[in-house]
């Protein structure tokens, strides 16, 4: 199958092998305690830092997904009230889920083909989601480093689910960042990555917040421990450690990812019958790809593209009819680039 779905996405083709040896190893029914698996984490930590540029002083947690990092924020970090500037469904869920922890959040919505503003907000956390998936766009790094410019006291938080691993990203510009591993790390889902700056570890000790398994200060205690606040998916550690240990640095994949973004611009511009859902460049995510089209014409496209082998992602909310979604994710190959784009060549002709 080639599978352009923008998560969960096709993993890794080394996955089935390292799953061999993460079994021979012993590692599948390894204790969480151990130093075995201490070791392992802490590998996994270091390759993260090395590979995506994390800064030294940050420090990197493990969770189950990117929907507990919205719980943790929302319990541990977010002391009277935060704001979220979005224009998509994931930037929506997210804020939809802190206000019932936290009844003071704000929303302000932006639309598809522009940026948040990056004005002195009053609240003390700024909820940003870089890469909304929903709709394929994506808020310039510029942008995010305005935005925490003009609010020096405030904490930034970013969801870069689908960016992280995929785009390189200013981490020094944000205090909590996460993302999960079934977009762009090209791993199966059920496992979760928050990093967090010094600014934030500090919020979190201030607040004090401890009455839950998840509470920041808990999960940070076991984690200077390499070992996690609960028992963790020790596989998905192990591969993403393995992974990343055999892939090249941030850089590299960002140009890769950033020319296959180009081609498929080119390739589309020739299609009347496709466009880009926000036809601002600046915004564009360049790892999730939104198009819009007729709904009847999707419809077609994506079945008979099934009784080819290829998957495309559906759109999602309320533009689930009329586009559909292309993950431009590091672990798809040019050769299934190659046949997406044949297919969709004799599609239209
Ligand atoms: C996929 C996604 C999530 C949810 O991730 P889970 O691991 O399922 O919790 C959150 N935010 C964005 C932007 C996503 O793309």
């Amino acid at each position: 199958m080639n599978n352009f779905y923008p998560g969960p996405s096709k993993v890794y083709e080394s996955v089935p092998k390292l799953v061999k040896k993460a079994y021979n190893k012993g590692i599948l029914s390894v204790n969480h305690r151990s130093p075995t698996f201490q070791k392992v984490y802490h590998k996994a930590v270091i390759l993260l830092k090395e590979k995506l540029k994390i800064p030294a002083e940050y420090e990197v947690y493990f969770t189950s997904s990117a929907t507990e990092c919205w719980e943790i924020i929302a319990q541990s970090l977010i002391k009277e009230n935060s704001i979220h500037l979005y224009n998509g469904a994931f930037g929506e869920k997210w804020f939809k889920y802190t206000s019932k922890l936290k009844g003071e959040a704000k929303a302000l919505t932006f639309n598809l083909d522009s940026e948040p503003e990056a004005q002195s907000y009053q609240q003390d956390t700024i909820c940003l989601t870089i890469n909304e998936t929903s709709n394929g766009t994506r808020v310039p790094l510029a942008s995010l480093s305005a935005i925490r410019a003009t609010n020096p006291d405030a904490l930034v938080a970013v969801d870069a689910t689908s960016s992280m691993a995929g785009q390189y990203i200013p981490f020094d510009k944000a205090d909590i960042c996460y993302a999960s591993v079934q977009k762009c790390f090209g791993l199966p889902a059920g496992l979760g990555i928050m990093i967090c700056s010094p600014k934030a570890i500090a919020r979190a000790e201030e607040i004090g917040e401890r009455a839950h398994y998840n509470s920041l200060l808990f999960v940070r205690e076991n984690a200077l421990k390499y070992q996690t606040h609960y028992t963790p998916n020790v596989l998905s550690i192990y591969l993403l450690m393995a992974t990343l240990k055999k892939h090249g640095g941030i850089d590299k994949v960002d140009k890769l990812i950033q020319q296959r973004y180009e081609s498929w611009l080119t390739f589309f511009s020739r299609y009347s019958q496709l466009q880009m859902l926000t036809g601002n460049t600046n915004v564009q995510s360049r790892t999730v790809l939104a198009i819009k089209a007729e709904a009847a014409t999707i419809d077609k496209m994506k079945k008979k593209a099934i009784s080819k082998g290829i998957i495309l992602g559906n759109g999602y909310g309320k533009w689930k009819e009329d586009t559909f979604r292309i993950a431009n994710f590091p672990a798809i190959k040019d050769k299934e680039i190659s046949n997406l784009e044949k297919f969709l060549k004799s599609f239209f002709k």
